[in-house]
């Protein structure tokens, strides 16, 4: 028996206005590429373009010949895109001292695989997978602006290559340093908040009713359940508590799959983002809502806070699919054997068939 011994993220600061903190931070990172060079190599901001003429970026500490360069996540992070922006900066600078990302899920992996690319030859299509990451990158910090993924403590950064939609899973890819300032996630749209907390919600059903769970992962994922019920369950209308709240949850969460995995309603989603394109939170929230078979309690407790908070979760996007489609998505579902044994057991592929697979999508 093996266990794992996982990187964990450097440091942590948490707490409303701590974004303020980011100059001080940032300070004892400002070096030379080069030893010798007289000037400090600038910090990359990566920010999401969501926050472009918005007052936070008036709050990011610029100095010298630091770049803010606004990222689109229209699309999730594709590898062409992360090799780019690197390109870029490599052209641009030679090197830089770190790279900062302050947005959602996309930017901080954004922020994660330019950080991992300025030091690693080749495209980062070579290195999705687990432990294929040589160097380590240059500094790195991530800021969230919604709270739910748990990119901020995990140990991935989830990209569609050429060929896959994977992770650059590796212990180079935690952050250095996180902020966490729960007033960035204020100004967030209530369903996208939704569907992001939801992430975490699911996160931690699919961690605590895994066949991974041990009592950190449990520790964590129930604290991170409480969370997000005092948010999504037991409070109406939302408050600053809620944002400090949830962030917590998106921590604890991602802190709870860290040492377990996730299960069917992700398997089942990254068929649907691979073939179709559908966003990570979304996603995870148009599978929950028909995997009563595998998890009744939380997709019942789903529901009602679908209902309670108002949210609308498409329905009808596999119609007119054809039996290719199908067997893509399947292929991809399928391919993500840790999380259907964390879910079913050694033994699932006895109990999830193609045949039973192709009837959940097909209801989705
Ligand atoms: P996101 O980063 O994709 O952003 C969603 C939308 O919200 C974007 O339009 C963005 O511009 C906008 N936005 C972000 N912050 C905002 C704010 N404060 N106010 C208003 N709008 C804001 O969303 P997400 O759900 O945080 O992240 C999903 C991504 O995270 C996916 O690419 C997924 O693959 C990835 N992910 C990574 C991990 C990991 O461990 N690395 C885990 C889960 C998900
Ligand atoms: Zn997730």
């Amino acid at each position: 028996m093996s266990f794992r011994n996982f990187k964990m993220v450097g440091y942590v600061v948490y707490g409303r206005g701590s974004f303020n903190q980011l100059d001080e931070i940032l300070a004892p990172h400002r070096k030379p590429a080069r030893p010798g060079d007289g000037e400090n190599a600038p910090m990359i901001f990566l920010v999401d373009h969501f926050f472009e003429g918005k007052p936070l970026v008036e709050r990011i500490p610029v100095r010298g010949n630091d770049k803010v360069m606004f990222v689109d996540v229209t699309y999730e992070p594709k590898t062409t895109y992360v090799d780019s922006l690197a390109q870029q900066l490599k052209d641009e600078f030679g090197g830089v001292s770190g790279v900062i990302g302050i947005g959602g899920g996309s930017t901080m992996d954004l922020a994660k695989a330019v950080s991992l690319m300025m030091k690693n030859p080749g495209s980062s299509a070579d290195y999705q997978g687990w432990d294929l990451v040589k160097n380590p990158g240059v500094y790195k910090a991530g800021i969230p602006t919604l709270s739910g993924t748990g990119a901020e403590v995990s140990r991935t950064t989830v990209l569609t290559g050429p060929t896959k939609k994977l992770g650059m899973n590796s212990d180079f890819t935690p952050f250095d340093q996180i902020v966490l300032d729960p007033e960035l996630t204020a100004g967030a749209p209530v369903n996208q908040r939704f569907y992001t907390g939801m992430d975490c919600y699911i996160h931690c059903i699919e961690s605590l009713e895994g066949t991974f769970l041990n009592e950190f992962s449990k520790s964590y994922g129930e604290k991170a359940l409480q969370l997000c019920r005092d948010v999504f369950v037991n409070r109406d209308g939302w408050d600053v508590e809620c944002d400090d709240k949830l962030m917590m949850a998106s921590y604890a969460g991602g802190m709870s799959i860290a040492y377990s995995q996730v299960g069917v309603a992700h398997a089942v989603s990254y068929g649907l983002s691979y073939l179709l394109g559908t966003k990570h939170g979304i996603g995870n929230c148009i599978v929950m809502n028909h995997l009563e078979e595998y998890y009744p309690a939380g997709v019942k407790e789903f529901k009602y806070m679908v209902e309670k908070n108002n949210i609308d979760i498409p329905a009808g996007i596999c119609k007119g699919l054809g039996d290719e489609d199908f067997n893509k998505m399947i292929n991809v579902s399928m391919g993500m054997k840790p999380l259907w044994e964390n879910a079913l057991g050694k033994d699932w592929e006895k109990i999830m068939t193609r045949e039973k697979l192709r009837a959940l999508y097909e209801k989705l």
